[in-house]
């Protein structure tokens, strides 16, 4: 397995590349930027990109999708809630003061408990909506992982005051669907370090209903 997660872009949005040798295929999620750099990367390793998966219709995540795909060929997948965000790409690149980059419609959503990714590594959709009408998280069963995308962070959790942000729906989500998974669940959040399940629901301190 080739499991690698590097920031990309001004914001240092966590891009994660997966592979597998024995197939030769490979998954990126959140290919927000850096594009060549990404791409390089797949090449180097001798991978065919299978899926791009975008955990939401964020610029920093989403940004470098549509080039990826020129590159490779290979299907964007996004929960169709985050369209909105998708055609506000103008705004957001106005609200970061860069120049917005070119997105087309996804070549399929992300539906709630899909299965999607590598036939070794699959991952299952969770529709985890409260930082965008749209966010997933991709739960890797097999590896014990989480991508959270912008759900949840080490000991913090995603804004909720940009456009289809809410609270209370974050909250919801994220204790529905995120804390009962495994306590050893690794999770690799949208930005900064990587956690746990456990971690988080003993110390985060957003979590209302973490003491049991
Ligand atoms: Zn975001």
């Amino acid at each position: 397995m080739i499991l690698e997660t590097f920031p990309v872009g001004p914001l240092q949005c966590n891009c994660t590349v997966l592979g597998d040798e024995a197939t030769g295929e490979a998954i990126v999620i959140d290919p927000g930027d850096e594009i060549t750099r990404i791409h390089n990367r797949l090449t180097a390793l001798g991978l065919r990109l299978k899926q791009i998966l975008i955990t939401h219709a964020h610029i920093d995540h989403v940004g470098g999708a549509l080039r990826l795909k020129r590159l490779t060929g290979a299907p964007i997948l996004l929960n169709e809630n985050d369209l909105p965000l998708l055609q506000m790409m103008g705004a957001q690149a106005a609200w970061l003061g860069v120049a917005p980059p070119e997105t087309a419609p996804p070549d399929e959503s992300l539906t709630d408990g899909q299965q999607v990714g590598l036939e070794a590594y699959p991952a299952q959709i969770l529709h985890t909506p409260g930082h965008t009408q749209g966010s997933v998280c991709l739960h890797f069963i097999p590896l014990k992982m989480v991508i959270a995308g912008d759900t949840l962070f080490a000991g913090s959790i995603g804004r909720t005051d940009l456009p289809g942000g809410n609270f209370d729906q974050i909250i919801d989500s994220i204790e529905a669907r995120l804390l009962p998974l495994p306590d050893d669940t690794k999770v690799i959040p949208g930005h900064g370090p990587a956690t746990t399940i456990g971690a988080e629901r003993r110390a985060n301190p957003f979590l209302r209903n973490n003491a049991h």
